[in-house]
Order: structure tokens, then C-alpha cells, then sequence
């Protein structure tokens, strides 16, 4: 089947084998005269395939046993309230610190001030000289030995990849070495998991929508450590309890049973690929082909700090903006999908997940190129 190539931020493309496996799965799954979307979540057959989901993600990243996966629901928007909720009264402290590195940190940060003493630990919101270049707000973000995170906060918040601004934390930090070694680290993946291996030796929580690397939208994948578990303000609705949810083996209501469904799935898909390590690969090869391209040509920029450019997400301005319009029409035409750039950056973005192969990012290349010698 020939399928354009999409480039859409999230939800996004899907491996091909997955959707036709799921369509040929569709009526009947393995022979039990029921669609997956059918069947009761406490049945035997449901319940085989939340455990392979589980099992297989846990695989995927290599999770300790010290760490819980949930399935949930709401997003990583509803996340941005549990992860206070749940624990930010820890131990009594009430109080947590951010690291604001662009749209999606801001919103996690202005969402927690209603739980608790909230303090930003570092910020890209100003402008930043390095290396002789200047980089505007939200295309940089501070050395990670710059950042200010209290001892006594109950955790440390940060956005591994903004999925708007095409910034990445490739590094989870050693909160030791910030003078904060009790301080867990709660990091949202939503937009690079499954990208990369996760060091989560260095965190407290994981959390992230599935819609972008692991599945369709629908589900939240949750990876809590144990000891985060028990710790909810009074006022949290049991639901988002993660100890409620976790002793419940994410059924403590009706889970969203065809989105995990389909994120086993893509995890099955990904294990055949060769797993994290392939992707975290694949990821670098892409994102190193259109960077390089884009850094070659003299109508395309990114604006983003070399060091901190997103594998994922790759923001892109024309030279000039009435040239839009044209590259999006021309783009459609050409089989390459959804590469406007959100409102609040301009330009294009192509966003390249896991189930982005090089082929489809030297597809756009190509196409870039000859863009370029027709009206640069
Ligand atoms: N965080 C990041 C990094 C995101 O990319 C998104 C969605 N694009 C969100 C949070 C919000 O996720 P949701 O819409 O699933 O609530």
C-alpha cells in the first residue's frame, strides 16, 4: 500500500503492520467471535492482552521492578494535576520546583500552583548568548548545572521533549550532583518515549499520552516508583490515585481497553525492529539528516540551540514567510502530510517518530531540496 508520508505532531503516524494487523483483528480477535472493543476489561482474553502490553513495555525500557507502569486516562494534560496531587504532600513538604523549557513546561507548572508552593528551577524564557550566537526565548534551555532546585521540594519537573518548540533534555540529571539527591526527578515524556533507553535509576516518575511513539491517543502511560505510591492530598479524586490505580492493575475503572489494545501492538512492532536501542538509532540518523540538511540550505533555519534540537520534533522557518503557504500546498501535493508549524512558532515542523522511517524524512529532504532550487 502506497501511504503518504505524515508528519503530524500527535496523533501520528502508525506502523502500517500495526493498523493492518488491527484490521485484520478488527471483527474477530483470534478466534473468539468479538472485536477487542467488545469484550469485557475483567475478561481472560482482555486480560492476556494488557499483560503482553505490560510486559512488552517493560521490556522495551528495561523498567526495575521498583516501578509500577499504570495505564490511565486524561492525557499528560490531566497528568500535570495527579503528578501534584500525588505528590506534592509528600512527607509534608508541599512544595515543588520546574524547569520551563516551553509550552508544554509552562503548562505542567501553571496547572501545579494550585497544589502547592511551586518554584521555577530553571527557564528559556529570556534570550541566552552561547557561542557567540543568540538564541531567542524557548529555543535554548539553561546548562543543567545552572539549575536552582530546592533540597526539601517533594519532586523536580521537567519536559523531556517540547513537542511545540522542538527543544530536548537528551540527559535526565543526577539530582545529587544539583544538591538535591532526595528530590525525585518526574519527567513527561509524552513526546520522545520510547525513543530513547530511560535512566530510571535517576527518576521518580515517567509519564506521557500515548498518541505520539506508543499508540493511538487514548491512553496515558504512567512509570511510578513505588515509594511515590500512598502519598495523595485528600482532595484526589480517587481515580487518579496512583496507589488506587496501581493496587487496581490500572482497572480501577473501565481502562481505555482498545488504545492499549493498540499500543501492544506498536510495542510488538517495536520489539521486531530491535527495541529502544534500534530506535534510539533510527532517531539520531533521521533527526541528523534533515538538521544537516536544513543547516546546509539558505532558505531553510532552526533556530534551536544545536545541543538541546529536538529528534524528534524538527520546528523549520522558511527565508521568507509568504513562501508558506506555497511549500504547504506544494508538500500536500507531493504525499508529505501535517508539516505546519503550531501557531505559536510559525514555519513548518516536521515531527519524526518512531514510526517515521528514514525513508519518509529522505522523502522530505528530496523534496526540500528541489523547493529550494525552484524559489530560493
Ligand atoms: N506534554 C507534551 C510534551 C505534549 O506534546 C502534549 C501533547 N501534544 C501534552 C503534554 C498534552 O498531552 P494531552 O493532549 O495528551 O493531554
Amino acid at each position: 500500500m502506497n501511504r503518504p508520508w505524515n508528519f503530524a505532531a500527535g496523533p501520528s503516524t502508525l506502523p502500517l503492520e500495526v493498523l493492518q494487523q488491527a484490521a485484520a483483528e478488527m471483527c474477530d480477535w483470534h478466534g473468539s467471535g468479538t472485536s477487542v472493543m467488545e469484550m469485557s476489561h475483567r475478561s481472560k482474553q482482555y486480560g492476556s492482552i494488557r499483560d503482553a502490553a505490560e510486559a512488552d513495555l517493560r521490556e522495551l525500557l528495561a523498567v526495575p521492578d521498583t516501578f509500577e507502569v499504570l495505564f490511565m486516562q486524561g492525557g499528560a494534560t490531566a497528568q500535570n494535576a495527579i503528578v501534584p496531587m500525588n505528590l506534592i504532600g509528600r512527607g509534608g513538604l508541599g512544595r515543588a520546583d520546574y524547569v520551563l523549557s516551553g509550552h508544554w513546561a509552562k503548562k505542567s507548572y501553571a496547572e501545579a500552583q494550585r497544589y502547592g508552593d511551586v518554584a521555577v528551577a530553571a527557564t528559556a524564557e529570556g534570550s541566552a548568548e552561547i557561542d557567540g550566537h543568540t538564541y531567542g526565548p524557548w529555543c535554548w534551555l539553561p546548562d543543567v548545572s545552572q539549575w536552582h532546585v530546592r533540597p526539601d521540594a517533594a519532586y523536580l519537573h521537567l519536559c523531556a521533549n517540547e513537542t511545540i518548540g522542538g527543544v530536548e533534555q537528551p540527559v535526565m540529571p543526577d539530582m545529587a550532583a544539583l544538591g538535591a539527591p532526595d528530590v525525585p526527578l518526574v519527567a513527561d515524556m509524552s513526546s520522545n518515549i520510547l525513543s530513547r533507553p530511560i535512566d530510571f535509576s535517576r527518576l521518580g516518575l515517567v509519564y506521557g499520552g500515548a498518541q505520539k511513539n506508543a499508540g493511538p491517543a487514548g491512553v496515558t502511560l504512567a512509570f511510578v516508583r513505588k515509594d511515590m505510591l500512598g502519598h495523595a492530598l485528600p482532595g484526589c479524586p480517587s481515580v487518579f490515585d496512583y496507589g488506587n490505580v496501581a493496587k487496581a492493575q490500572s482497572m480501577f475503572n473501565t481502562p481505555p481497553t482498545y488504545a492499549i489494545y493498540m499500543a501492544g501492538l506498536v510495542f510488538k512492532w517495536l520489539l521486531r525492529q530491535g527495541g529502544v536501542a534500534a530506535m534510539d538509532a533510527a532517531s539520531a540518523r533521521k533527526s541528523q539528516a534533515l538538521y544537516g540538511y536544513i543547516d546546509s540550505s539558505d532558505l531553510y533555519q532552526n533556530r534551536i540551540h544545536p545541543a538541546r534540537r529536538s529528534r524528534m520534533n524538527v520546528p523549520f522557518q522558511l527565508r521568507e514567510d509568504a513562501l508558506n503557504a506555497i511549500f504547504l500546498a506544494e508538500t500536500e501535493a507531493a504525499g508529505l502530510l501535517a508539516l505546519k508549524g503550531h501557531k505559536s512558532v510559525g514555519g513548518m515542523r516536521a515531527s519524526i517518530y518512531n514510526a517515521m522511517p528514514y525513508e519518509g524524512v529522505a522523502a522530505l529532504i528530496d523534496f526540500m531540496r528541489d523547493f529550494e532550487a525552484r524559489h530560493g
